[in-house]
């Protein structure tokens, strides 16, 4: 048992004899994020990379989240960014030659008040102005998408509207983390899994080496692309991030014969869901009430996702949930993430801060920070996510689109 378990913890996925002495790029976690990155510089000729992850292959939450993907957000610079990253995903399955089974459904938020309505119609002007196609529909459209849903007047929260997002949708995710793997590393990409980073050296305020699996290994540049591990990857080189680990839950249900296709979202009411190809529900929930870096997941939870999706499609209230889970994220005070460099430490990149709603970005997050890496500059779809919006006043608030909706 002993000497499974050795075994186990030394191997490595896409095998490599021996760590180089120096790597070019060195990129910790084999996320969605730390993936994209390392094939998008592999892409651009830079392949002198290694990919570290210290579990498997997405087992941070890239393969435990609910896959929904969109770009209906709040601000004209997210709406920029989550519209590249949408076509980016558009596009993958033939980038990565792998299907990625991408189900273009729609994403429907619903609205419980007049106010709240017309929240939405903001956003969906400020949508569609950049592109994203985005607009509130009445009762009868809802009625059309999603026969089953109850619109009757005298509940708790009545339905009167809600922000329509006909491209919005959900992807594979553990087929998004295998296709970003095995295109990284046919060009070139080493990517070790169960490889702990245990530590960064720094000469001056310039990252000089890492520590993995016993061994220093030089290198130019390190990412940090560990979402709910983040802080404690920037405190290596003593930066104090300002993010927070918080737990997210969600579960699935029996596979039922498939009568809704779409995303279907309440803020109000703090939950999500969809029914999947194969009939099953997927459902989820407000992040947990306080930070932890556990994976348990809890009774209230499933209780609440319950209480909300009974009362938008009651007659889902016999179905049986079969698995419920949790993984661990990375929340800024504005949900917006943070990329790019950092002021104090040279070499130093973050791709984090991706909270409940970061699997949609990593087409973009990727491209943009091997971007940054090949040419120097930061490009200016990322700048308004630089860590220095946080020294500086001007939070990227999109709380209101990132919060339950995924
Ligand atoms: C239940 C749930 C539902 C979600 N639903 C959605 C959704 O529908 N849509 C959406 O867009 N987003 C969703 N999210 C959020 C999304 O999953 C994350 O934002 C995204 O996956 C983050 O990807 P990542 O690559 O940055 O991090 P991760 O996938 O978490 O990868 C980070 C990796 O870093 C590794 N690591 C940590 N420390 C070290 C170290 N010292 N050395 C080496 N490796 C290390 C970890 O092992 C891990 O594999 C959801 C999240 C959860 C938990």
């Amino acid at each position: 048992m002993g000497l499974v378990l050795r075994s186990l913890k030394n191997w490595r996925l896409f095998k490599k004899d021996k760590l180089k002495s120096r790597y070019e790029v060195v990129v910790i976690g084999a996320g969605v994020h730390g993936l994209s990155t390392a094939y998008h510089l592999a892409k651009r000729g830079i392949n002198n990379v290694a990919v570290f992850d210290k579990s498997y292959l997405g087992g941070g939450s890239s393969g435990r989240n609910t896959q929904i993907i969109r770009a209906n957000t709040r601000l004209p610079e997210s709406t920029k960014f989550y519209k590249e990253a949408l076509e980016g995903y558009e596009k993958l399955s033939k980038e990565v030659n792998l299907n990625l089974l991408i189900n273009q459904c729609g994403h429907l938020t619903l609205a419980h008040s007049e106010f709240e309505l017309d929240v939405l119609r903001l956003r969906a002007q400020s949508n569609r102005k950049l592109g994203v196609d985005s607009r509130v529909i009445g009762k009868d459209e809802i009625k059309e998408l999603v026969p089953y849903i109850d619109l009757s007047e005298n509940k708790r929260f009545p339905i009167v509207g809600a922000l329509w997002h006909p491209r919005g949708g959900n992807i594979r995710h553990d087929a998004v983390v295998w296709g970003y793997a095995s295109v990284a590393n046919k060009l070139g990409v080493e990517i070790y899994t169960h490889s702990e980073v245990k530590d960064i050296k720094k000469e001056g305020n310039e990252v000089r080496s890492i520590i993995v699996n016993g061994e220093e290994v030089k290198c130019n540049y390190v990412i940090n692309a560990t979402a709910g591990w983040c802080s404690t990857v920037a405190k290596m080189v003593d930066i104090k991030l300002p993010i927070t680990t918080i737990p997210l839950q969600a579960c699935v249900s029996e596979p039922l014969k498939p009568f809704m296709n779409v995303v279907l979202v309440s803020v109000r009411l703090a939950a999500y869901f969809y029914q999947t190809e194969r009939g099953e529900f997927v459902m989820g929930a407000e992040i947990d009430p306080y930070p932890s870096y556990s994976y348990r997941s809890t009774l209230p939870t499933l209780e609440n996702i319950a209480t909300a999706i009974i009362e938008l499609v009651p007659c889902l209230s016999q179905v049986k949930v079969i698995r419920q889970w949790a993984g661990i994220c990375d929340l800024t005070p504005d949900f917006s993430p943070i990329m790019g460099e950092v002021p104090e430490v040279k070499g130093f990149l973050l791709n984090v801060g991706w909270g409940t709603y970061g699997f949609k970005t990593a087409p973009a997050s990727g491209k943009a920070l091997a971007e940054l890496i090949a040419t120097g500059k930061t490009p200016e779809l990322i700048k308004p996510f630089s860590i220095t919006r946080f020294y500086e006043n001007r939070l990227m608030d999109e709380k209101a689109s990132a919060q339950t909706a995924h």
